[in-house]
């Protein structure tokens, strides 16, 4: 595209939205499309929620920003939710992931330096590893595409493939300071890690004096049908980043931490300018106030069950076209027999949207609000992409 004053950062589809209606998403030219990739698990309850735009519009009205300088009393609130609600005790809120984990990682540096083991520094994450774009975060993820041209690698992460617990405990050493993962990993593919691995990781942290960070920024917030993934798990970390779906389509993130972890982060350590003001707090109250509610999550995992369902079914049917299907709740992956960015263009084709990730998966983010017969839409509209596909293998084998 030239022209364009933009970075040329982002190869984009030739799509421009207007408006949003649940899990709809309507063009400039009127066209609809069935949003699947709900802004990459950000659009947590789709569209134009109704409860959310209230809850923006009444703070608008009132005070968009103050300075942490200054009590924000929504802050105050959705802090003591977010630890109501999980293994934590402190919170600090952000703008975005990357931020929250960035956070993470400067809590747990002053962790073992305000308990005299400065030398206690290095981060051990795990091969497929999404984390964010800033310099600390690309070399936590260690992947080569994002690191490449960016100058010297930030110091103090070290890379073990996916899920080798083994490889992991070998690499603990006097310097290692804690072990960073996403229990269902995103942008790697939708992979999980198994629940005895988090066992393992949470008794090998605990034995080595490490702290254990968990990034949920994609799997978090009722994704999995529970609030967080590591649920499931019955394992909790030390310290958590998340984003994405807390702020429903609003940008915020927020990294959660035990009162121990956050023992260094004392007045002045650390700051942000625009992180939990009263904006995006209203909004992120309100996001709670809905995903918190009486039998949401439990609505969450039946719909995904159905999915997941319909899905296998046509993974069965077309299996030159979809090798398999992966994940948990609402946070599935199609594992792919073609290039998955044919089977995207191909749903595209049909006026789906997901999205594209490692290990040839394509992505379904669905909003956890979306309806049985949006389900049933996009299942509809994934078959006919298979079909579409299948015919064209086999014309080209003819
Ligand atoms: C999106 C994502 C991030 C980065 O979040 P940003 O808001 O883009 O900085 C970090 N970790 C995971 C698992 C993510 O999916």
């Amino acid at each position: 595209m030239s022209g364009s004053a933009l970075y040329e950062t982002f190869a984009r589809a030739p799509l421009a939205f207007e408006r949003g209606e649940g899990s709809w998403l309507v063009t400039d030219k009127g066209e609809r499309y069935l949003d699947f990739a709900a802004g990459i698990a950000v659009n947590s309850l789709g569209h134009g929620h109704p409860h959310l735009v209230s809850a923006l519009k009444d703070q608008a009205d009132k005070l968009w920003h103050v300075s942490n300088l200054y009590e924000i009393p929504g802050q105050r609130r959705l802090g003591e939710r977010l630890v109501d609600a999980t293994f934590a005790d402190k919170v600090f809120f952000t703008n975005s992931g990357a931020e929250a984990l960035e956070c993470a990682i400067k809590t747990v540096r002053r962790y073992h330096f305000v308990t005299g083991h400065p030398e206690r520094y290095r981060v051990i994450t795990f091969e497929g590893a999404f984390h964010g774009r800033t310099l600390a975060t690309i070399a936590a993820g260690g992947q080569y595409k994002y690191l490449e041209g960016f100058g010297p690698k930030v110091d103090g992460f070290d890379q073990v493939p996916f899920d080798d617990i083994d490889a992991a405990e070998k690499l603990i050493g006097p310097e290692t300071a804690a072990i960073l993962l996403e229990p269902l990993q995103g942008e790697g593919g939708i992979r999980s890690f198994p629940v005895q691995s988090l066992k393992r990781l949470r008794q090998l942290c605990d034995k080595h004096g490490l702290l254990l960070i968990f990034d949920e920024v994609q799997c978090g917030i009722g994704r999995t049908g529970r609030l967080f993934a590591h649920e499931w798990a019955g394992v909790t970390p030390d310290l958590m980043a998340i984003a994405k779906g807390i702020g429903g389509g609003f940008p915020m993130g927020a990294c959660l931490a035990t009162d121990e972890a956050a023992r260094g982060m004392t007045a002045g350590v650390h700051g942000t300018t625009f992180g939990g003001n009263p904006l995006a707090m209203a909004v992120g109250n309100a996001v709670l106030d809905v995903v918190l509610a009486e039998g949401f999550l439990e609505e969450v995992g039946r719909k995904a069950l159905l999915f997941k369902q319909g899905l296998a079914a046509i993974a069965d049917e077309y299996p030159e076209v979809i090798e398999g299907i992966r994940g948990d709740g609402l946070m599935l992956g199609i594992k792919c027999s073609m290039p998955n960015g044919t089977v995207n263009g191909a749903l595209r084709d049909q006026h789906l949207l997901a999205v594209p990730a490692g290990d040839n998966v394509i992505r379904l983010l669905p909003p956890l609000t979306v309806t049985e017969p949006d389900i049933q839409e996009g299942l509809k509209r994934i078959r006919g992409a298979a079909k579409g596909l299948s015919e064209a293998v086999a014309a080209a084998a003819k």
